[in-house]
């Protein structure tokens, strides 16, 4: 039987999240959102392409969670966008009621689902969502470190022009200002970019990391980022639908691990058929350390903001 995804939010991210989805054939998507028609109007238009990338996919738009039911993943991108000059944070109250609300639906509908949180602040909504659906902390997760370190990559290769194919990146922390970019894991074919960059170079390229969404929002003037976002999730959905096993950053609950406890935070996870599988721990320098410590912090301090 074929697996089924639900995104709940048709906005921006969630119709490239189900584009992606679909194209690929390896599931069946349901696009969830509140405003009327739309989710339907999409979804219809992404079953007309199906023919075009050989797709047996189907794709449902729906204003009911009940179609929703029995899902094997949940991506959840629903809620405000930043506009200029705003931060992830203040978008905290409006969209802790929207996550709320999907979470619980979710745990009701599809109570065996593995739930992969994008609305922002993400670390503070995957704890939220989490916390609402009472599920195993394996089964909810939340994405920002793929991006980040992506977006990180990028900024590498065009840098050295060299292959976005050959560089990987690592950031860790919370999906906010704080992230923390680990220049030392950050690779050119396996040689690390503090070996063949200036530091200086460095630090530019980390700081235009930190401020990757707000550049973006900047130009679009009227929303966030979407594409390298819904490709993050569709990465993460990927290798839990077909249990890839990649090690990748994912905002996942620590429970001990990096000297941390009852919180959400992005650290490189094996993603497989039962969500995040291990949390991998990397030794970390006194100053990474200490970066970590401040991400969990303003994490923390969010999360207190909403009394959780
Ligand atoms: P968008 O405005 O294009 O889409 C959001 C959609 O959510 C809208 O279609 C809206 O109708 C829908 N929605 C609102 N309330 C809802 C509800 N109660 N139930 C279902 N749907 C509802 O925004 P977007 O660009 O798609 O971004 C979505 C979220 O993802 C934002 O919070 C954004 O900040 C976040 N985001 C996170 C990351 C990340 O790395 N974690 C990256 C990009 C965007």
């Amino acid at each position: 039987m074929k697996k089924k995804v639900s995104v709940i939010g048709g906005g921006n991210v969630g119709a490239t999240a189900a584009l992606l989805i679909v194209q690929s054939g390896i599931a069946d998507v349901v696009l969830f959102d509140v405003v009327e028609g739309m989710p339907q109007g999409k979804a219809l238009d992404l079953g007309e392409a199906c023919p075009l990338w050989n797709s047996s996919a189907n794709i449902k738009g729906t204003n009911d969670y009940a179609d929703t039911a029995d899902s094997d993943i949940v991506v959840i991108t629903a809620g405000l966008a930043r506009k200029p000059g705003m931060s992830r944070s203040d978008l905290l109250h409006a969209n802790a009621d929207i996550v709320k609300n999907a979470a619980t639906e979710i745990a009701k509908k599809s109570p065996h689902s593995i739930l992969i949180v994008v609305t922002n602040p993400m670390d503070v909504m995957a704890q939220l969502a989490w916390k609402t659906t009472e599920f195993s902390c394996k089964r909810v997760m939340g994405m920002g470190g793929i991006l980040d370190a992506s977006r990180l990559a990028a900024f590498v290769s065009w840098e050295l022009d060299v292959s976005p194919e050959d560089v990987e990146a690592l950031v860790l922390g919370g999906h906010g200002d704080e992230m923390v970019p680990l220049p030392r894991f950050t690779t050119v074919k396996g040689i690390p970019i503090t070996e063949i960059l200036p530091r200086k170079k460095i630090n530019a390229l980390i700081e235009r990391t930190r401020k990757g969404g707000a550049e973006i929002v900047s130009f679009l003037k009227t929303g966030s980022a979407y594409y390298a976002p819904a490709a993050s999730a569709f990465q993460m959905v990927k290798s839990i639908l077909l249990d890839e096993k990649r090690m990748l950053p994912c905002a996942a609950y620590l429970n001990g691990e990096y000297g941390t406890r009852d919180l959400y935070m992005g650290v490189p996870v094996i993603l497989g058929t039962e969500g995040v599988e291990k949390i991998v721990e990397v030794k970390l320098t006194k100053e990474e350390k200490a970066q970590f410590r401040r991400s969990c912090e303003s994490v923390r301090k969010l999360l207190k903001q909403l009394s959780i």
